[in-house]
């Protein structure tokens, strides 16, 4: 008899420990604990939506006639942590063999290697096959030169799928389409009505459950709609199908109260393993090829999807544990307080932050270029900033979250990632949503009373990192704007920086930012 243990992010019948399973002997093991909901302070809804998803896979299973061993976080018996809840299960089952496939962090990674010692009995930790990309493939395929970079890595994901490709040619004569990606928002838009999913009984048991358990958490719970069951996933991909043609062009655009624009909605169906990458790309190259979206839109998506998803996984994998430690641009500020209330006079900051604690949900840009760019700017600890990130998104699992954060946004892996850190100051917020139109700071301003932080930070950050960046070829623009400056511009500069650091560092900052006036 075999414990096939099942975690959390690994909802699918297709998951590799399933591979094999005899109903009328072998037992799913499934066990909801405190220390995975605890150690980053995840949002309710996330918590929600893992839990939820859990228990109706388990339901899923059972009416297949598979025995499923489901033990509840409020079991009194509970140990509340992944190692307890095995011993238990073994002791209650004395099987011959635990089947694991591997988790997406490397945390747990090292937990189930220690697991056949600790408890006893064999433990196969088989390969996560829902990737496109092994991490050996991906060590092999980046292993030199400009292959390194998402981009040649995407193209190989390309040709091995045949995914809008024409023999071994890119559909449309290009692989990439993104200079037709970056349009903004016509003044005013209204953004579609997005299918949001009414929680069913057993969510809503589950909903209670977080509430008063982690009532504390980060979060609005009212508004959850996250799909829980592959059903519900499979519709909310219906419903992006719908909106994918304006994908496209608005895939960078921001706007205020517009939570959801034209996105796909889908990362936290993808990342618990309610649907495969390979089946919403093909989704999506199926509605290209019935000539209902063009081909910029499909192409963005599905770059996204089999490129730098596969990508940041790759990172991740072949560079843990050493890449979570570095931190190359000596980042060290502790994260402001105004990331968990939203209480900040930067409107972009706070609208962003606002959607997050309302959804569990912002999209690429948002992520990237305001709370991302802030922390940049203002050199926020690589750790704090991850933290922050892995709480606050319901898609949020180590192996997606840690690229993202510690390489794309605090470029602290020294430029791995990307060969530029993406940093920007108010201009480009500016042209890319409408928050600067609402904001009380002078998006135009450098410097002086209320001149945009994002401004004097932007360019703070250029002359402190100048030994770093200033002869990047991809960043001679900005360097020779800096150098055109008189010193006089760039001497109130820094000190703008330094006394808005000193304001959000202070003493008082945690709790009262707004009177502090940032
Ligand atoms: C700082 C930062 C942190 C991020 N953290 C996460 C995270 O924890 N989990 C996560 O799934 N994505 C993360 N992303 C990537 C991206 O922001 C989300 O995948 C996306 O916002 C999810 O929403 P969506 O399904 O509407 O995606 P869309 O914007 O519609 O994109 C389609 C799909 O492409 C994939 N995708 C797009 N960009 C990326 C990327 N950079 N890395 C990996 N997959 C990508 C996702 O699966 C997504 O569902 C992060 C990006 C940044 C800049
Ligand atoms: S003016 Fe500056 S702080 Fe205000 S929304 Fe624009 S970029 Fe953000």
């Amino acid at each position: 008899m075999r414990l096939v243990f099942i975690l959390g992010d690994q909802l699918t019948r297709g998951i590799s420990s399933l591979d094999g399973i005899e109903p009328t002997r072998d037992v799913v093991l499934m066990v909801e604990v405190a220390a995975e909901a605890t150690y980053v302070r995840h949002h309710k809804q996330k918590l929600v939506l893992v839990l939820s998803a859990m228990r109706h896979f388990a339901d899923e299973l059972r009416a297949e006639g598979i025995t499923v061993d489901y033990v509840r976080l409020d079991d009194p018996d509970n140990l509340q942590d992944f190692t307890g809840e095995l011993a238990r299960a073994v002791a209650r089952h004395r099987p011959e063999a635990v089947v694991v496939t591997h988790p997406g962090e490397w945390r747990v990674l090292q937990l189930m290697r220690g697991w056949a010692e600790g408890i006893g009995v064999p433990v196969e930790i088989r390969e996560d096959d829902r990737f496109l990309c092994s991490p050996a493939e991906f060590a092999r395929l980046t292993a030199a030169g400009k292959t390194g970079r998402m981009e040649y890595f995407y193209r190989e994901m390309r040709r091995r799928t045949g995914l809008l490709m024409e023999g071994a040619k890119p559909l449309g004569g290009k692989w990439n389409f993104d200079a037709e990606n970056r349009k903004a928002l016509p003044r005013g838009h209204q953004g579609p009505q997005r299918k949001r999913f009414v929680p069913d009984a057993l969510t809503a048991e589950v909903m209670a459950l977080v509430e008063a358990r982690f009532g504390d958490h980060f979060g609005r719970l009212d508004r959850f709609g996250w799909p829980v069951t592959r059903t519900e996933a499979l519709l909310a991909l219906d419903d992006f199908l719908t909106v994918l043609p304006a994908f496209g062009d608005w895939q960078d655009a921001m706007q205020a109260g517009e939570d959801f624009l034209y996105h796909a909605l889908i990362a936290p169906a993808l990342n618990i393993g309610l649907l495969t990458a390979l089946e919403v790309a093909q989704a999506a190259e199926a509605e290209y090829h019935a000539g209902r979206a063009p081909l910029n839109a499909v192409e963005g998506f599905i770059r996204q999807v089999i490129g730098w998803r596969e990508f940041v996984r790759g990172i991740y994998w072949t560079g843990m544990p050493g890449y979570a430690a570095t931190n190359a641009l000596n980042a060290v500020r502790p994260l402001p307080a105004f990331y968990w209330t939203g209480e900040t006079r930067m409107r972009c900051l706070a609208e962003v932050i606002r959607g997050t604690r309302d959804n569990a949900y912002a999209h690429h840009i948002q992520r990237l270029m305001v709370t991302g760019n802030f922390a940049l700017l203002a050199g926020i600890a690589p750790g704090q900033i991850e933290d922050w990130y892995l709480a606050v998104y319901a898609d949020a699992f180590e192996w997606v979250e840690l690229p993202n954060v510690h390489g794309m946004v605090a470029h602290a892996d020294g430029g791995r990632l990307g060969s530029k850190p993406y940093a920007a100051a108010a201009a480009y917020i500016g042209r890319m949503s409408d928050y600067c139109r609402g904001c009380g700071y002078d998006a135009k301003a450098r410097t002086g009373r209320n001149a945009c932080p994002m401004n004097y930070l932007y360019w703070n950050f250029l002359i402190t990192h100048q030994d770093r960046f200033g002869k990047n070829p991809r960043m001679a623009l900005p360097y020779k704007a800096l150098a055109a400056m008189g010193e006089g511009e760039r001497a109130a500069i820094v000190s703008e920086a330094e006394g808005f650091f000193a304001r959000i560092d202070g003493p008082e900052a945690p709790s009262g930012q707004l009177s502090l006036g940032v």
